[in-house]
């Protein structure tokens, strides 16, 4: 606030610098209260096998509903529960909750749970997994940790361990929004990584034909491939996408397509519409 008074020439971007700094705070307030009060939940969006269809995971996604600002996206309340390090608590919360609602699916199916830099830089992170595993009793196997780009920015040897202690769990790991961060390869060497997840930019861009976006997810499949990881679409919409990113070669698909994040119950349904010895498809 300390430049209110003074720089005539900012003048006119002051009013909404002002309204965008309240609103944070306001947020933040609201945030510091968001879990006690059961604010949050949790939304499971199918991910597909690109050939078969049929569910092979759900990502856990974290829904906000505050009582003051109706409901918050991720993209504007994760930022500001990263700064604040609620999103330590917060995140605790999301992987109790997942694990616990995974136990509740066939065995087959796993469970994606985003994790934050600021989470693997807390030195216990491994031992709140093993809490999550352990009171929900799901079996480690079944669940993905994802990770971004980020987390190699800082000094990465703690996260690093903390991932590793994971892995040895059996737990395993998916570089998240590839190609949007500052992308260097290197890092594909630095943890054994399971799948890559190629942003919906790229598969966006794809469908609009554009060679760039094409010849940058033939690349990412290929060098995945060779590095014997997995791929996962994000953000596929329609039929035409589908096709062509199951062209390309990717090993799964998650998008509106094939379903939306969708609440609990609604998950669980789509495993108990169909008998039992049929595959799990979202699609006939
Ligand atoms: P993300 O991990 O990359 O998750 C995928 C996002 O893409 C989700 O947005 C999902 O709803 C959206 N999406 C999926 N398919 C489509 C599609 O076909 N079209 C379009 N337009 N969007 C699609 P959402 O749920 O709003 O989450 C946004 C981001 O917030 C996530 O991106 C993730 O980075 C973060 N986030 C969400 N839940 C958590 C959480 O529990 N913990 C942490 N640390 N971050 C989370
Ligand atoms: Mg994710
Ligand atoms: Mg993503
Ligand atoms: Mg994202």
């Amino acid at each position: 606030r300390a430049k209110d008074d003074g720089g005539g020439e900012h003048r006119g971007y002051e009013p909404a610098l002002h309204a965008n700094a309240e609103e944070r705070r306001q947020l933040e307030f609201a945030l510091r209260r968001a879990l006690e009060n059961r604010e949050m939940e949790l939304n499971f969006q199918p991910v597909v096998n690109a050939q078969s269809e049929e569910v092979v995971s759900f990502e856990a996604l974290v829904r906000w509903n505050s009582p003051e600002h109706g409901p918050v996206r991720p993209d504007k309340f994760v930022p500001i529960a990263e700064d604040t390090r609620l999103i330590v608590p917060i995140g605790t919360w999301v992987m109790e909750q997942a694990c616990r609602e995974a136990t509740n699916w066939p065995d087959h199916v796993r469970i994606a749970v985003n994790v934050s830099p600021e989470q693997l830089f807390e030195p216990d992170f491994a031992s709140t997994v093993v809490q999550a595993l352990t009171v929900s009793g799901l079996d480690a196997q079944r669940l993905e940790l994802e990770v971004t780009e980020s987390i190699f920015l800082r000094d990465a040897s703690v996260a690093r361990a903390s991932l590793e202690q994971c892995l040895a769990l059996g737990c395993t790991i998916a570089l998240d929004d590839f190609g949007t961060g500052y992308s260097s390869l290197g890092y594909l060497r630095k943890l054994p990584f399971s799948t890559i997840k190629i942003d919906r930019s790229f598969v966006q861009g794809a469908a609009q034909s554009s060679k760039e976006s094409l010849a940058i997810i033939r690349a990412v499949v290929a060098m995945a491939d060779a590095l014997e990881m997995t791929t996962t679409a994000e953000g596929v919409e329609s039929a035409e996408e589908a096709e062509l990113i199951r062209k390309l070669g990717c090993t799964k698909i998650q998008g509106y397509y094939f379903g939306r994040p969708m609440r609990a119950p609604d998950a669980l349904q789509l495993f108990r519409r169909r008998q039992s010895d049929a595959p799990d498809r979202l699609r006939a």
